[in-house]
């Protein structure tokens, strides 16, 4: 439930309702610009009609609501004002939210540490603002390359030193949670395992942000939502969503996703939290990934997730749909104008967080 401050209530009234909820031992979440919203979380049915009736008769209270969606923490109701997640040690890091525009970039899977350095590099100097990278592969076939697990997370961080770029990498398994946290800077939960709650479980008890791709069996926007409520119900705020596109009904020859562009506005309303596109397996078609990457921003989201590779045609995953780098370049100089169309500015590394 929330409680909906009257304007001009002042700071001590504020600590009133937190030290009530806190009392009843409930966390709290206070945001909104214009008039102060307080999120209740975690409020049990039996306390919710008490709660309602004793916090609504304070004289500095305008109303209190139940949040009636079935994901809460996620809600705008629940936080009307739109959350900015850091990403990265603080001085170096980046902020994803608000009116910046971060782009992650980086190869499918890390491959050679030479693959993973020169990729890198490119994309850091054509203005990419983290690095993305697999070690833990989800393939279709057990024969395909499944990644090179922990070997791959140590060539991501000594790119991260090198290159000063926060890295994200995919965790597969509730029991390498606490490892990839060790070294990645993002933690991302691919779209298969949107509806793997023994792992959404884990990263919300995680102190790592989480990007959170949509997929699942049943990628509806309310389960992805119900995803995201999942970390955030674990104490995990930073939360990063990704849409990723959804099987075509036919012609997979000429696109393996379909890019939903309209998930972005409509859960922008929903929610509060960030949402980025990845036109990459969006589409499967290095092809597409320039034009949708542009689209993407003009419906609002707050950055991209693009697969570069040195030489895309060599690639052990995804090369398909991996740009090279001179296209990564193009598209990256036709980005800050399209950013300042929208009123948003390129997150820069080391400089906004
Ligand atoms: C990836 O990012 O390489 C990946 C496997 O993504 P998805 O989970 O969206 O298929
Ligand atoms: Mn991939």
């Amino acid at each position: 439930m929330i409680i909906i401050m009257k304007h001009g209530s002042s700071e001590e009234e504020k600590g009133h309702v937190i030290d009530r909820l806190t009392a009843l031992g409930y966390g709290s979440n206070v945001s909104g610009v214009e008039q102060t919203v307080i999120g209740a979380i975690g409020v049990l049915d039996r306390d919710r009609e008490g709660l309602l009736e004793q916090l609504g008769a304070l004289p500095y209270v305008e109303r209190v609501v139940p949040v009636l969606k079935r994901y809460k923490l996620a809600s705008r109701e629940f936080q009307p004002t739109p959350t900015i997640v850091k990403v990265g040690k603080a001085g170096q890091g980046v902020t994803i939210g608000g009116d910046s525009l971060v782009v992650m970039a980086g190869p499918c899977s890390v491959e050679s540490r030479e693959q993973l350095m020169e990729t890198a590099q490119a994309v850091r100097d054509a203005g990419a603002t983290m690095l993305r990278g697999g070690a833990y592969k989800p393939r279709t076939s057990p024969y395909e390359f499944q990644g090179y697990g922990m070997e791959g997370l140590e060539i991501l961080a000594e790119a991260r030193e090198r290159f000063g770029l926060p890295v994200v990498t995919e965790v597969m398994d509730p029991h390498d949670v606490e490892t990839v946290c060790r070294y990645a800077d993002m933690l991302q939960i691919g779209a298969r395992n949107m509806q793997n709650y023994t792992l959404l479980r884990e990263v919300g008890r995680a102190r790592t942000p989480v990007l959170l791709k949509r997929g699942g069996m049943y990628p509806t926007i309310e389960n992805w939502l119900l995803a995201a409520e999942y970390i955030l119900a674990g104490g995990n705020t930073d939360v990063v969503l990704c849409e990723r596109g959804l099987p075509p009904y036919g012609d997979t020859n000429l696109r393996r996703n379909v890019l939903d562009l309209t998930a972005i506005p409509i859960v922008k309303e929903l929610s509060h939290l960030p949402v980025i596109a990845d036109p990459s397996h969006g589409t499967g078609k290095s092809a597409l990934v320039p034009p949708l990457a542009r689209a993407s921003i003009t419906v609002g989201a707050d950055g991209l997730m693009i697969e570069v590779h040195p030489q895309p045609e060599r690639a052990l995953s995804d090369g398909a749909q991996s740009l090279d780098i001179p296209a990564f370049e193009r598209l990256m100089r036709t980005l800050p104008a399209l950013a300042a169309v929208e009123g948003r500015r390129m997150a820069g590394a080391g400089v906004t967080a």
